[in-house]
């Protein structure tokens, strides 16, 4: 395949664009998008950005909503937080917790929770953090000795069991993370390769409310270009360290073929997703309530007799073939 450049000039965000000026008005561009194909200035891009995610909201967040929003620190957290912070200001009674989870990673968390703290602050919502170390005993570097391999399939069905404890005890009648499109559009990808059709069209977004608190990913419109640059223009941008157990192989190698894909076929991640969506109009698939049950071990929410976070917390050998519900296993850093 043919590699992209190092830098980057097209794809659906695209580069500083140079000498050109913004579709909508007189000024520079500093992003080309796809869908239409548009040039915008900083402004116009903040504007248009906002308005995607104003729109995945609709009918996602009712009056009286008490919404947690899972925040790393991390880029598309941080984006996630502003833009919920501005675009529901003016809902009524709608309040918003920013919740982070600590894993215990050392060198790499601290800097994202200042971070996260300093952004709350200056934002004045409500922040709560948990721990690795409170809530399961141990700090994700230590349950990773001798298994550093699996650190994204373990942090993920525990970063989902925390958010999800931070929410109840918050209160949260909703569930709010900053996965972006290239983030959705990998796994699609991945569950593809995997030959998991049904995990592909899986839409937990409804919730199920004795079961689990609803979840929505309002970035999921917005690519991580187009975050990035939003960030930037907004003065926002805050550059933080990679943590050290990022890139798992399969979503590693996938990250790389859809970014070269979408390099030379704008709009493909898009259109992947758009797929994906489309098989789950036809096939209607919610999970269902007798899918949903409590954890023999520990109460919690499992799709069998034991869940995925008794099973990763050494309680079932998940290298012996168990599998891991995969949608306890975002791997996803928000
Ligand atoms: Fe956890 Fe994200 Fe690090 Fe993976 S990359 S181990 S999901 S914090």
């Amino acid at each position: 395949m043919k590699r992209r450049a190092a830098t980057m000039n097209s794809g659906s965000s695209g580069s500083p664009m140079a000498g050109s000026g913004c579709s909508l008005c007189e000024r520079p561009a500093v992003i080309r998008l796809f869908d239409p194909e548009r040039r915008l200035c900083a402004d116009h891009l903040l504007a248009d950005c906002a308005e995607r995610v104003d729109d995945a909201l609709k009918g996602r967040i009712a009056p009286g909503d008490r919404v947690a929003v899972g925040l790393s620190g991390g880029k598309d957290s941080r984006l996630l937080l502003i833009l919920l912070h501005r675009l529901l200001a003016s809902s009524e009674g709608v309040h918003l917790v920013a919740i982070t989870i600590d894993e215990g990673i050392a060198g790499y968390r601290e800097e994202t929770m200042e971070a996260a703290a300093e952004l709350t602050s200056r934002l004045g919502v409500e922040h709560r953090v948990l721990s690795f170390s409170d809530l399961f005993g141990a700090d994700l570097d230590a349950l990773l000795t001798n298994r550093v391999e699996q650190g994204c399939t373990v942090c993920g069905v525990l970063r989902r069991r925390a958010l999800e404890v931070g929410a109840a005890d918050a209160d949260a009648t909703v569930i709010a993370t900053g996965h972006n499109l290239d983030d959705e559009a990998q796994s699609v990808l991945m569950n593809l390769l995997r030959g998991d059709l049904p995990r592909m069209v899986l839409d937990t977004s409804g919730g199920l409310p004795e079961c689990f608190i609803p979840r929505i990913k309002p970035l999921s419109v917005l690519s991580e270009k187009e975050i990035t640059v939003c960030l930037m223009m907004m003065g926002e941008f805050v550059d933080l360290p990679e943590c050290p157990y990022a890139g798992g192989a399969l979503r590693g190698e996938v990250r790389e073929i859809l970014a070269d894909l979408e390099f030379m076929y704008p709009g493909t991640m898009r259109r992947l997703i758009s797929s994906r969506d489309q098989v789950r109009d036809i096939v209607g698939m919610m999970p269902r309530q007798g899918e949903i049950q409590r954890c023999l071990r520990c109460g919690g929410t499992a799709s069998g007799e034991i869940c995925s976070v008794c099973r990763v917390l050494g309680r079932t050998d998940i290298s012996s073939g168990t599998m891991i519900d995969e949608r306890d296993t975002d791997g996803n850093d928000g």
